[in-house]
């Protein structure tokens, strides 16, 4: 692991961030917990605790909904207009923007990544996604629509549609971009005039309370956010199966997922997933393969594989398979593991204990099952939770770790012949969230990417993100669409209004 760089302190404003006693924010307040609990979050990095923060349940879940059902229904959110209801989701963009060096160290110390990607890719990120959304609010358009009725004669009618928001919304939230799905989730549902109750995850709550913040700063009414952490089996199901929830977005594992399904059930509340994935990254032996060996690479081994989107089965064309298993596994060797604090860090420990063991429990089975490593394989370092970029070959379509999704840095290559025999295997998943085409020849790539069922394909390129492209699943990698226009089905019931004239 490296050493050699000084590890750079976190600003003062981020340890006395950090040290604080963190509570919850419900109604405009923050507060304890009802039950008085609070839990841990570690940092990564060491596995000591880093913070420790107000434990949410049942009863702190009930008084946010409280809150959030009165501020939708009686608080000033209701009467503002869009034009001002797009201008404080802008003004906490800036606000975001103005503190990005302490929310790229909150997320770095809380989840581990290296603070030089929270800088460039996450806080940028959330900022934008909220700029483009505040957008959004003054352009949600309903439509006049020709009407003939034809039990009527003789009588006209002015139709029109409405797009009003759906309500109070629950969002539960995974640790592996914190600050960005927070924002993923809070961008729509405000812009459209909903009231929100967020979850974030257990490992990672800290940049989610100094959202919090900034939104009562940037003059969101209160009860418009409340902000509850806690632990998915008591706040999270709580607020998955509240009766005064009238939608919750969820992301996160698939097997949680169908969780909040049925919990959703109790009062149909509305339900969007973002669930995991195990997506085909293809490489054409006609491809660049220099860029191609260095994309396919990222496609994994971006935030150490913890991505739902990650480019976990790689397949590769025969004629090109040796070249590009040996480039890939020489990237991973040269991925320089430390803490996120470190410079010269490119990737940093997995987030929890609990994901190192997972990680490790599917390299165990991958090798029992025959997988070889070319390089990785194993757990680094004593400290922390870190795992080595790893290459697998020897593998095949069946084996658990080709099936499923690892969420750690650890790619399955995997050669084939042509496009017929590679369509079905590619699309031979439970899943179906992106995939990756990289090749020359752009008539088959466009063939390729409508056969492939995912609802992201990347040709040439791995991980393009942007706020106005829509993202997720296809098959069980999930339910509707983030961002783009597409999310703003999401948080929006539509009304028919029909007036005889
Ligand atoms: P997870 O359990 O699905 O957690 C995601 C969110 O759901 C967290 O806020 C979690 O809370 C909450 N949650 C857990 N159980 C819940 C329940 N019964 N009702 C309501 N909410 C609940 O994911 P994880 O355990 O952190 O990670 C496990 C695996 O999930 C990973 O290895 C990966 O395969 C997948 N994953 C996918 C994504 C993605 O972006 N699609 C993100 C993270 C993980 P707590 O954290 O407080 O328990
Ligand atoms: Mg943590």
């Amino acid at each position: 692991m490296a050493t050699a760089l000084k590890v750079v302190p976190p600003e003062e404003s981020v340890t006395k961030f950090v040290a604080r006693k963190h509570k919850m924010l419900i109604n405009g307040k923050w507060v304890d917990s009802a039950s008085g609990k609070r839990f841990p979050t570690y940092n990564p990095a060491t596995g000591e605790v880093l913070a420790e923060v107000a434990e949410g349940d049942r009863e702190d879940i009930d008084r946010a909904v409280e809150a959030a059902r009165n501020a939708f229904e009686n608080g000033p959110w209701p009467r503002l207009t869009a034009s001002e209801r797009g201008r404080l989701i802008w003004k906490l963009a800036d606000l975001i923007e103005e503190n990005l060096e302490e929310f790229a160290e909150l997320e770095s110390l809380d989840n581990g990544k290296p603070l030089k990607i929270a800088r460039v890719a996450d806080v940028p990120m959330a900022v934008d996604l909220f700029r483009y959304m505040a957008g959004w609010a003054t352009k949600i358009e309903g439509n006049t629509i020709p009407i003939s009725v034809p039990y009527t004669p003789g009588v006209k009618y002015l139709a029109y549609t409405l797009r009003e928001p759906v309500g109070v919304v629950g969002q539960i939230i995974p640790w592996n971009f914190p600050l960005l799905m927070a924002a993923w989730k809070l961008g729509p549902a405000l812009t459209a005039g909903n009231t929100v109750i967020l979850k974030p995850a257990e490992q990672t709550p800290l940049s989610a309370l100094r959202l919090g913040e900034l939104i009562a700063e940037a003059g969101f009414p209160d009860g418009v956010v409340n902000i509850v952490p806690g632990y998915g089996e008591t706040a999270g199901a709580a607020l998955a199966a509240h009766p005064g929830v009238d939608k919750v977005a969820f992301t996160g594992s698939t097997e949680v997922g169908k969780l909040i399904v049925q919990a959703a059930a109790g009062n149909l509340k509305k339900v969007s997933l973002e669930l995991g994935g195990k997506s085909p990254s293809v490489v054409f032996a006609d491809s660049d393969l220099d860029t191609a060996i260095k994309e396919a690479s990222s496609a994994i081994f971006f935030n150490h594989g913890q991505c739902c989107c990650a480019g976990s089965r790689l397949f590769v064309e025969s004629k090109a398979f040796d070249k590009v298993v040996d480039g890939v596994a020489k990237t991973a060797e040269k991925i320089k593991l430390g803490p996120g604090f470190e410079p010269s860090t490119e990737m940093g420990p997995l987030v929890s204990k609990e994901q190192l063991d997972r990680v490790c429990g599917y390299l165990e089975s991958g090798f029992a099952e025959g997988a070889k490593a070319v390089t990785g394989g194993t757990k680094a370092g004593d400290r922390g939770y870190f795992v080595k970029p790893t290459v697998l070959v020897n593998t095949n379509d069946r084996m658990k770790v080709v099936r499923e999704e690892i969420f750690g840095p650890v790619v399955t290559v995997l050669p084939f012949n042509d496009t017929a025999e590679l369509v079905p295997r590619a699309n031979n998943t439970e899943y179906g969230l992106a995939a990756g085409i990289w090749t020359k020849d752009i008539r088959k790539a466009h063939q390729v990417a409508a056969q492939l069922r995912a609802g992201t394909v990347w040709i040439n390129c791995y991980n393009i993100f942007d706020a106005a492209l829509p993202f997720g699943g296809y098959k069980q990698s999930g339910w509707g669409r983030e961002m783009g226009h597409e999310v703003l089905e999401q948080y929006t019931e539509v009304k028919a209004v029909c007036t005889a004239i």
